[in-house]
């Protein structure tokens, strides 16, 4: 991450979380700059998306795109379960996440296990627009720890659980490790889904494979589906998807449309055509799901 001003006192913020490519926003203010002791916090008021998150250099959330991000990985599990009471996020440190689930009324119990109390702080603060407040939520309980340690221990169980983390580098990377999946597999109930979130594939091929070829050795319906986030350079978001019950993915229309107009959710981005578009995949990308489901039939 870096700033260039140019001489009529334009700044620029350059990103660069891909080889030989780097996203660039006009920065209008900085907002925040301070290193927590996970990781540095940078915001900052852009142009084009209003206030963006940075950690470590990459972009986490701004206030125009992030419902693009939050309600694809929020909605389509709950709405393809049908019956969630508990949720589980792991990350989700701005809350967007957070304010999703709990735009559900069904959903009783939300547990969200954060790593860095500086993003919550932050978060609560600045980013209202983002969580509207779903910190106060009473059905809201936040435990600040690592994900990976909670999964491990945790005696609790969720009907799904979302993975919303940072990229696999930094406190992100234990994240996205075969026991950290396994662990979540057992703290879902019977029947529960596990969404994660799982890069771009045009740069970040590594990351879907590894997760598609651990989730194959773990669920009988494993795979991804798909959003679009501006400012997620590189088009389609990879988000994985992992469960027992493969039902969830065979609802008709007419059942998501039933359950979407019962939640009442007041959706930007999410709706039953686009929860069903967002299983088909590209060739590109199917082909990384089907060589990771292959290699994970091998024997170890
Ligand atoms: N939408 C974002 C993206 O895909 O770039 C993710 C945003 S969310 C802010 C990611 C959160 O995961 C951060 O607040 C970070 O502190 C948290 N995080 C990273 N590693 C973690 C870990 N091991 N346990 C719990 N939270 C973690």
């Amino acid at each position: 991450m870096s700033l260039r001003r140019e001489t009529d006192g334009t700044v620029w913020m350059h990103e660069s979380l891909h080889t030989g490519f780097s996203t660039t926003y006009r920065l209008e203010e900085t907002l925040f700059d301070s290193n927590t002791p996970h990781q540095r916090l940078v915001v900052g008021r852009t142009e084009a998306f209003g206030n963006v998150v940075w950690l470590d250099g990459v972009t986490q959330v701004t206030e125009r795109d992030e419902f693009c991000y939050h309600e694809m990985l929020a909605h389509v599990p709950i709405i393809a379960h049908g019956n969630v009471k508990n949720v589980l996020v792991i990350g989700g440190g701005d809350g967007g996440m957070a304010e999703e689930v709990l735009k559900h009324k069904a959903v009783e119990r939300l547990v969200m296990v954060e790593i860095d109390a500086g993003v919550i702080d932050f978060a609560r603060q600045h980013l209202a627009s983002i969580n509207k407040a779903c910190f106060d939520d009473r059905r809201f309980e936040l435990v600040i720890a690592d994900g990976k340690d909670f999964a491990a221990t945790s005696k609790d169980r969720f009907d799904v659980i979302i993975v919303d983390s940072t990229d696999p580098v930094g406190p992100g990377e234990v994240l996205f490790t075969r026991s950290f999946y396994t662990d979540c597999k057992r703290l879902l109930n019977e029947g529960g889904v596990l969404v994660t979130q799982n890069g771009v594939p045009w740069f970040q091929r590594d990351e879907l494979y590894n997760t598609m070829f651990n989730f194959a050795r773990l669920f009988s319906d494993a795979g991804c589906y798909l959003t679009v986030v501006p400012t997620y350079a590189g088009g389609f978001m990879a988000l994985g998807w992992g469960t027992d019950d493969s039902s969830f993915r065979k609802l008709n229309h007419a059942e998501l449309q039933a359950r979407f107009d019962a939640a009442d959710l007041n959706c930007r981005y999410y709706n039953p055509a686009v929860h069903t578009a967002a299983f088909a995949l590209p060739g590109f990308i199917g082909d990384i799901v089907r060589e990771a489901a292959a290699q994970a039939e091998q024997p170890e």
